[in-house]
């Protein structure tokens, strides 16, 4: 049995509560001094001692803890993680049926109803990845309720931990099954991925682009010179090149991004002789680009939210407006950006602000063609918008 512990809610936090807002804050806690512990259940009541919710403790990034049930009573065992996550798969059956997509995410932590954990799915195979210590204190029951939800070939798992979400390298990440070959390959929208379940933090795709590389393929690439920065193992060149791009470019500072790119390209029987793949920082690229006077019809950015390099740092809400300046310098007139981003420190209408800004530094014209958010495996609650993290906007310069 997990130890319960009764908190009280400041008076002004109740409603929220009440509302389903699902992230415990410190600070809304009258009584926090009695938590200790990562993983004890919480049970949140008010001042007259009336029950508002059930959550855990556990420290992201995010928060102090998440909600897990409204009902007083409820037991946080196995089977409730096991009815969590049959909804969850529920959710998703459309995915289970689609022979052209074989990975897609299949709970989505808070979305689903237990923050701080989700669950992808690559052909078979299932990766938990634990965001907390205090999740992870659940892991026995998750994994029961798991195992006796689904049909799978192995599960794997990540640890991501520390305050900053860093991943823990467990030099394994098998927890049970068979295990995976690396790599194994996944499908999606038809197209080819090699996915390493154990190979450090990364699988090689990240699964919420999945409608932008659709749209890419299918609309904006076919005879089009293409540029892809912060490239990683190449997902949108790819869906491009398949798309019938003339050429893609590919940068990424990373040194793996060379042998994966290429990876991704042969295996779905793209030349790579025909594409460019380049080492390098992206920021050192475009002003060669601008020396040589280098345009592109489709320009793809979807930097890290945040990152560090041995020269500069990058943080899409303090630079997104001037790495916009730059890719609109190299993008020809009629072409199209695909703008990226998954900070959750701000909304779409900040980055809309952001590509205003941008095109009007530069006394240049836009019109936003496109606009995409999380896909519905990434399922989203409706009181917590702040977990719709991904914006892409399609921009089409005009002038
Ligand atoms: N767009 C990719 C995902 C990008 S992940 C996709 O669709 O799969 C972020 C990538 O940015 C990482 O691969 C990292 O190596 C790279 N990166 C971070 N800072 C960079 C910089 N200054 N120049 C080039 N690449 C950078």
């Amino acid at each position: 049995m997990k130890q319960e512990i009764n908190l009280i809610v400041k008076p002004e936090f109740i409603k929220t509560y009440r509302e389903g807002y699902p992230l415990i804050s410190k600070e809304s806690i009258v009584n926090w001094d009695k938590v200790s512990d990562e993983g004890v259940v919480l049970n949140l009541v008010d001042a007259k001692g009336k029950f508002i919710l059930k959550g855990y403790h556990g420290i992201q990034n995010k928060g102090y803890g998440w909600a897990l049930s409204r009902k007083k009573d409820e037991k946080i065992d196995a089977n409730y993680f096991s009815k969590k996550i049959k909804s969850a798969l529920e959710h998703r059956k459309e995915f289970f049926h689609d022979a052209q997509t074989t990975a897609f995410r299949v709970f989505n932590g808070e979305g689903d109803g237990v923050g701080g954990v989700t669950i992808d799915y690559f052909d078979g195979f299932y990766l938990l990845t634990w965001y907390s210590l205090g999740i992870y204190e659940f892991k026995t029951e998750i994994l029961e309720a798991l195992k006796n939800s689904v049909e799978y070939k192995g599960i794997y798992q990540k640890k991501r931990f520390d305050a900053k979400g860093k991943y823990l390298d467990e030099k394994d990440d098998f927890v049970c099954g068979e295990k995976a070959d690396a790599p194994i390959l996944v499908r999606e929208n038809g197209v080819n991925f090699a996915i390493y379940l154990d190979d450090g933090a990364m699988v090689g795709v990240f699964l919420d682009q999945r409608e932008v590389r659709k749209k890419i393929r299918d609309k904006y690439a076919q005879g089009k010179t293409v540029f892809n920065a912060f490239s990683y193992t190449g997902a949108f060149s790819v869906f491009a090149a398949v798309g019938g791009a003339k050429k893609t470019t590919s940068v990424d500072l990373a040194k793996r991004s060379l042998p994966k790119t290429k990876e991704q390209f042969s295996i779905n029987g793209i030349d790579v002789q025909s594409q460019e793949i380049v080492v390098e920082d992206v920021f050192n690229y475009f002003k060669y680009a601008l020396k040589k006077n280098l345009l592109f019809d489709l320009v793809v950015l979807d930097p890290p939210s945040f990152a560090r390099s041995k020269k500069r740092t990058f943080s899409a809400s303090k630079d997104y407006v001037n790495l916009l300046k730059e890719a609109i310098q190299i993008t020809k007139k009629g072409g199209i950006i695909v703008a990226s981003t998954n900070s959750a420190n701000f909304s779409m209408m900040t980055f809309s602000d952001f590509i205003a800004k941008a095109f009007k530094e530069l006394k240049g014209k836009y019109e936003v063609k496109e606009r995409f958010s999380l896909p519905k495996d990434f399922r989203v609650l409706e009181n917590f918008k702040e977990g719709n993290y991904l914006k892409v906007v399609f921009i089409k310069k005009l002038k």
